[in-house]
């Protein structure tokens, strides 16, 4: 099985947003699709499309649906003028018996894509993501988060771009042979 099977395509609707910080907000998404989705690691990458010019989404749906098993070549086929922008970022929480994921962007300003629409993002903006499909077989992934078994001390550094993936880490900890010091 191609890696790219065990990441698809997922059509993905704003549902709320929640302000975590003046530069960190937190967006919810839902969809029917997403009850399909998988997270393996508190530092799980995804990827997400932003529109780029009237249809580009819909562009990518459509050729996605017939290059089922190679989302990354169906991207790849678009049109320069019709690819939506793609930026990776990481999933925050996923409940999919509720059709949910959490992703929290860093706002930096309107000079990127993914930053200018969140800054401008609204409950029911429709965007993409590839995200590890459930129902996939093989190898799991997409995170670098291994913590070698019976770990005792863990130095954890991130930037603002990271604070995501650092602060679902930190949430696992309690559950791995490792006794957190505000516990001891
Ligand atoms: C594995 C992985 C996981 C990630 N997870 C997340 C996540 O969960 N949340 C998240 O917010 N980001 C995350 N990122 C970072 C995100 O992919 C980048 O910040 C991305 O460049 C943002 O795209 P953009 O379209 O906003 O800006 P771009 O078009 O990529 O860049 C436009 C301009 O903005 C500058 N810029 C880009 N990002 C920042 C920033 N954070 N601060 C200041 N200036 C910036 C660039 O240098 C450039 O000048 C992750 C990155 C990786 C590799």
């Amino acid at each position: 099985m191609a890696a790219q099977q065990r990441y698809r395509l997922f059509a993905i609707t704003l549902a709320r947003r929640t302000q975590v910080s003046p530069s960190l907000v937190r967006f919810t998404f839902c969809g029917p699709q997403v009850a399909q989705m998988a997270t393996y690691a508190p530092d799980q990458r995804i990827k997400l499309f932003f529109p780029e010019g009237e249809g580009s989404l819909e562009a990518l749906f459509n050729i996605a649906k017939l290059e089922e098993h190679d989302w990354y070549g169906a991207y790849r086929a678009l049109p320069d003028a019709r690819r939506p922008a793609m930026r990776t970022y990481t999933i925050r929480a996923l409940r999919p018996e509720r059709s949910e994921v959490d992703v929290e962007f860093v706002l930096h300003g309107d000079n990127g894509p993914a930053s200018r629409w969140a800054m401008h993002a609204r409950p029911g903006d429709q965007l993409a993501m590839t995200a590890p499909a459930a129902n996939a077989e093989g190898p799991k992934l997409g995170y670098e988060w291994k913590p070698p078994r019976g770990v005792r001390r863990i130095l954890i550094i991130a930037d603002e771009t990271a604070l995501p993936a650092a602060a679902g880490i930190l949430e696992t900890l309690d559950v791995l042979p490792f006794t957190p010091r505000s516990k001891r």
